[in-house]
């Protein structure tokens, strides 16, 4: 294990976030391969940390006063053992191929649990649409997709939204692919209602973090009924992890983006959280101006020189990450047990870092890891996905139902695999190897390839 490591550090040094996802991974692996000396002979982590494919192209465009500007794109194609590559693009400017591996890596465990056929992948680009025009937004997905488009297809790698690319960026996207193809097909996910996008694929993730985080409290008997929950950021996934986090009874007090953090003692209510969808969907304004619109919460601006996010601060029962990476470091996590917090999911990708981590488990805190709690989006993509193929539009309750289903299986599978391997109640270990087998057992099925 430590040889692995030290292989892909030296090979690329600089992707610290891809030896961060790795690295929690060949952790928690080795009573596996402990029990199956065949894959340590097939040299099964070897393949699974090396892309099938990484693809790197230059994006230009025109701003509105005329002026060249250059981005670069990205697309990951990790793994396709069990399906077509399926995973966000990400556009932001800290986008680089390390966050962009660590994603795909992470991605293909967590597409692995939803039990559905999806390989992993993750694309983007250092791309920053906050403060463009729609025009700009739209000139850069058309051009981002006249390069994509070569690489993606409905049976081949089919991308979603991530950071920075929601609707209104799928829907550029889309229709430059068809132009470009001419062909009306399911090449994304995240698409609108009315021309092929699936119900409750916008609230997938934050709803079934809210499922998942439900089932984690009632191995103690618990529900969320009365819950006091701390969420960050206040894109896709915090918006409607606060909405099902009201609908089931708890009370969210925390919203966030990159500029600060807003704290409602007296709750985030579903009009508040209109407000939000209204502020940051259609205004795409800062969530300090929830502050000036509910003046009895407090907004504290990011200071760069604080080392620790004053969001995790607050006393709560449960925290729901639902930003970016390692939002929470060792200090956050101290002062989220210190605050009486007892139950972690994660919303986002690899928000808590491993130290962190550590300190939850020590306090008896329960954890639930992206790949497991956040499974819910990419889940109800593979059903947009199913649809799509069938020419069949299913009514909301059954795609929630199903959406539900699928979250409880991966809180039963995570359980399992974590009692079978020694780790009972460690959902880290529980994701990890769950979804391990299931991709690594197909790898060796299909040979060295
Ligand atoms: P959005 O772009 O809709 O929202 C992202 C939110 O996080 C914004 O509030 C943004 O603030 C904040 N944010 C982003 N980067 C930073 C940063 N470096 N520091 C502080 N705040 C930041 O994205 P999503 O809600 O879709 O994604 C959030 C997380 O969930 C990501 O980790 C993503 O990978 C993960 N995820 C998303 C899924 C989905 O279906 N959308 C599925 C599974 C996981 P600001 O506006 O200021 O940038």
């Amino acid at each position: 294990m430590q040889n692995i490591m030290e292989k892909i550090k030296a090979k690329d040094p600089d992707q610290r976030e891809f030896h961060q996802a790795v690295g929690e991974v060949v952790a928690t692996v080795k009573p596996v391969l402990d029990a199956h000396p065949e894959y340590r002979f097939q040299k099964i982590l070897e393949r699974l940390v090396e892309p099938e494919r990484v693809i790197i192209f230059r994006v230009p465009w025109l701003d509105d006063r005329g002026e060249p500007q250059i981005n670069r794109g990205f697309r990951i194609q990790m793994n396709s053992a069990i399906g077509p590559y399926k995973g966000g693009l990400r556009f932001h400017p800290s986008v680089n191929l390390s966050i962009l591996k660590f994603l795909a890596f992470e991605q293909v465990f967590k597409n692995a649990l939803t039990s559905l056929p999806l390989g992993g992948g993750k694309g983007g680009a250092d791309f920053d649409p906050k403060g463009k025009s729609d025009a700009e937004v739209m000139r850069f997905c058309q051009s981002f997709m006249v390069e994509l488009f070569r690489h993606i297809g409905a049976d081949t790698d089919v991308p979603a939204g991530d950071i920075g690319v929601g609707a209104r960026e799928i829907g550029f996207l889309f229709g430059m692919y068809k132009r470009l193809r001419n062909e009306f097909t399911g090449v994304l996910t995240g698409k609108s209602l009315n021309w092929g996008g699936s119900l409750i694929r916008p609230e997938a993730t934050g709803y079934g973090c809210v499922y998942f985080a439900a089932e984690m409290l009632a191995t103690r008997n618990q529900t969320l009924q009365g819950k006091t929950c701390l969420v960050s950021g206040s894109g896709n996934v915090a918006q409607f992890t606060v909405e099902k986090l009201i609908a089931l009874g708890a009370k969210p007090v925390t919203l966030s983006d990159s500029s600060g953090t807003i704290y409602d003692d007296a709750g985030i209510t579903a009009e508040k959280l209109a407000f939000v969808k209204t502020l940051k969907n259609i205004r795409r304004g800062r969530i300090q101006e929830y502050a000036q619109a509910y003046p009895q919460a407090v907004y504290t601006p990011v200071d760069p020189a604080h080392l620790s996010n004053p969001l995790w601060a607050h006393p709560a029962d449960c925290a729901f990450p639902c930003a970016t990476q390692n939002e929470i470091n060792v200090q956050d996590a101290r002062h989220l047990v210190a605050g009486g917090v007892r139950l972690v999911a994660e919303g986002a990708n690899m928000p808590t870092a491993p130290e962190a981590i550590d300190v939850l488990h020590d306090a008896g805190a329960l954890f639930a890891p992206g790949k497991a709690a956040n499974a819910g989006g990419v889940a109800v993509s593979g059903l947009e996905m199913s649809q799509n193929s069938m020419r069949l539009h299913w009514p909301r309750e059954e795609v929630e139902s199903r959406l539900q289903t699928i979250m409880k299986n991966i809180h039963k599978n995570c359980t399992a695999a974590a009692e079978r391997y020694g780790a009972p109640g460690n959902y880290l270990v529980g994701a990890n190897i769950a979804g391990f087998i299931k991709v690594v057992d197909a790898m060796l099925d299909q040979g060295l390839v």
